[in-house]
C-alpha cells in the first residue's frame, strides 16, 4: 500500500525520498518559489510542496499544475518554515497525472452547501464533504464494532418486499410492469401478472424480517438501506437512507432503552477518537461547541421520561407551537426539540405512547391505552432513534391487527413467529444519516450522504 498524506504529515522530516500521490487544492506563485498545496483525501489538511523554481527548471511544466489537477511527486520531508503546518515536501520531481481546466468548479476554497450539492459528484473534493464522508465511515464501523464485540449476528434483510407491514412510510413500488400499457383485472390492477405476483415495494424497515431472526439468534442487527417516499422538504428525511436496527430476544422495553443509550454513547465517542482532526474540523467551521456537546451527552445518564409527562410539559407551552398538543397528539419536531432542549437539557427517552400514534406490533401495556414504544431525542436534531418491545402473544398481535383494519393474510408469516417458541422481544431503529447528523454538527441531511435522494432529486 502506498502511503497517505495523513500518515506523511505524522512523519518526522527526513532524507528519504519519498512519493506523493493527490490533487492540487491550491497554487500559490512567486518569484522564485511555487507553493501546492497537495491533498489526498485522507485528511482536513493537505501536505504542502514547495518547488524552488531555479532548482527545479521545468516552468512549463510548473505552469500546467492547476487547482484539480492529479499530480504525483517526489522530495524530501523537511521542517516547515510556515506556521500552519510541521512538515513539507522539498519538491524534487512533478508528473501530472490528470489535468485539470479552469472550468473546474472548486476554484476558490469556500463555496455555500447549496452550491455543493449541486455538484455532488464533485464535492467529495472539498474539506467539509471529506471530513463528513470519513467520518460517516469510522462511524459505520463503530456501529459494527459495538454489536460485535457484543456477539450480535449481523443480517441482511431484503430490501424488495411484499409486506408493507409496517406503515412507517409511503413506499415505492417496485413492478416491471409496463406502466403505459398496466394489465387490469376486476379488481384493478392484475398483479398475478407482475414480476413477484403481486404488488412489491421497497422496504421501509428490515425489522419485521430481522425479528424472526432476533427468535433464532437471539441477538441481531440489520445496517442496510431503508426507502420512504417522504414528501416533505425537511432537514432530516431522505427517500434513500440506511437505517440500523438491532433486535434482542428475551429483551424488554427497560433493556432496550440501556442497549439504545449505551449505544449512542459507545459510537459518539468512537468518533470522538478516532476523527480528532475532522471533530476539530467541524467544531470550527460546521457547529461552534459540537464537541463539548457530544462529550455532555456521553456523560450524562439521559432523561426518561412517559409520553404522558411529556405531554403534561408541552401543554404549559402550548402557545409556543406551531401545532398545539393534546394527550393522544404526535410529537412532532418542535415539541421533541422543547423537550430534548428546554425541559431535560439533554438526551431523553420518551415512552409509553398512546397505541393510536404507534405500529400495531408494538407491545400494549396493562392500561390497555399505551404501548411499549421508546423514542430517543437528541437535542438540535430531535428523533434520531425509535423503539420498542414488541407484541408476543399471537392472539393480542392478531387482535391488533384485525382492530386497525390490516388484512391478517398479509401479516400470516410474522404471525407464526409467535407460534413458535415465543418470547420477549425488542429493538429499535438509528437513522444513520441522522447520527452523522449529530455528531458531525450538519445541519442538513442531504450533506451526510454521498448522493442524497429526496423528492424531484436523483440526477446523480
Ligand atoms: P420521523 O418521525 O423523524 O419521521 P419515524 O418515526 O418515521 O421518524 P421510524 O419509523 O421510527 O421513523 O424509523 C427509525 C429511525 O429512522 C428514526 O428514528 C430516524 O432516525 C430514521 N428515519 C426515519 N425516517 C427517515 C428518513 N426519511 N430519512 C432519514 N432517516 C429517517
Ligand atoms: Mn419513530
Amino acid at each position: 500500500m502506498k502511503e497517505r498524506i495523513k500518515q506523511i504529515l505524522s512523519r518526522q522530516p527526513g532524507d528519504e525520498v519519498i512519493s506523493v500521490e493527490g490533487w492540487v487544492r491550491t497554487k500559490r506563485d512567486s518569484k522564485n518559489v511555487c507553493f501546492l498545496e497537495i491533498n489526498d483525501g485522507s485528511t482536513v489538511k493537505g501536505l504542502q510542496a514547495v518547488v524552488d523554481k531555479a532548482s527545479f527548471g521545468n516552468e512549463n511544466l510548473l505552469g500546467e499544475v492547476t487547482t484539480g489537477a492529479a499530480v504525483r511527486c517526489t522530495g524530501r520531508l523537511v521542517a516547515s518554515q510556515g506556521q500552519a503546518q510541521s512538515v513539507e515536501l522539498a519538491l524534487e520531481t512533478l508528473e501530472i497525472v490528470g489535468t485539470c481546466p479552469s472550468d473546474y468548479p472548486l476554484q476558490k476554497k469556500r463555496h455555500t452547501i447549496e452550491f455543493l450539492r449541486e455538484i455532488a459528484y464533485l464535492r467529495p473534493r472539498t474539506n467539509l464533504i471529506g471530513a463528513v464522508m470519513r467520518v460517516r465511515s469510522t462511524l459505520a464501523y463503530a456501529i459494527h464494532t459495538f454489536f460485535q464485540e457484543r456477539g450480535f449476528v449481523y443480517v441482511n434483510t431484503p430490501l424488495i418486499t411484499t409486506s408493507d407491514c409496517e406503515g412507517a412510510g409511503e413506499t415505492f413500488q417496485v413492478t416491471t410492469l409496463d406502466l403505459a400499457n398496466v394489465p387490469v383485472g376486476k379488481d384493478g390492477v392484475d398483479y398475478s401478472k407482475d414480476f413477484f405476483g403481486k404488488k412489491a415495494s421497497l422496504t421501509v424497515s428490515g425489522q419485521l424480517e430481522g425479528e424472526s431472526y432476533a427468535l433464532a439468534l437471539k441477538d441481531i442487527y440489520t445496517f442496510g438501506p431503508t426507502f420512504r417516499a417522504e414528501n416533505s422538504n425537511t432537514t432530516r428525511h431522505l427517500a434513500e437512507f440506511w437505517m440500523v436496527e438491532p433486535e434482542m430476544a428475551f429483551c424488554d422495553i427497560e433493556l432496550d432503552e440501556e442497549v439504545a443509550e449505551s449505544f449512542l454513547k459507545y459510537i459518539f465517542r468512537y468518533v470522538l477518537d478516532k476523527c480528532p482532526e475532522e471533530m476539530a474540523f467541524f467544531d470550527s467551521f460546521v457547529l461552534k461547541g459540537n464537541i463539548d456537546t457530544l462529550r455532555h451527552v456521553i456523560d450524562t445518564p439521559f432523561a426518561r421520561m412517559t409520553y404522558t409527562d411529556a405531554i403534561k410539559e408541552l401543554e404549559k407551552v402550548n402557545d409556543q407551537f406551531d401545532f398545539p398538543v393534546h394527550w393522544g397528539s404526535d410529537i412532532q419536531t418542535e415539541h421533541e426539540k422543547y423537550l430534548t432542549e428546554v425541559v431535560c437539557k439533554r438526551p431523553v427517552i420518551v415512552t409509553d405512547y398512546p397505541k393510536e400514534i404507534k405500529a400495531f406490533y408494538m407491545k400494549m401495556n396493562e392500561d390497555g391505552r399505551t404501548v411499549r414504544g421508546m423514542d430517543v431525542l437528541v437535542p438540535r436534531l430531535g428523533e434520531i432513534i425509535g423503539g420498542s418491545e414488541r407484541e408476543a402473544d399471537y392472539d393480542r398481535l392478531l387482535g391488533r391487527i384485525v382492530e386497525l383494519g390490516l388484512n391478517p393474510d398479509d401479516y400470516r408469516w410474522y404471525l407464526e413467529t409467535r407460534r413458535f417458541g415465543s418470547v420477549p422481544h425488542a429493538g429499535f431503529g438509528l437513522g444513520f444519516e441522522r447520527a452523522v447528523q449529530y455528531v458531525t454538527g450538519v445541519a442538513n441531511i442531504r450533506d451526510v450522504i454521498p448522493f442524497p435522494r429526496y423528492v424531484k432529486s436523483a440526477d446523480f
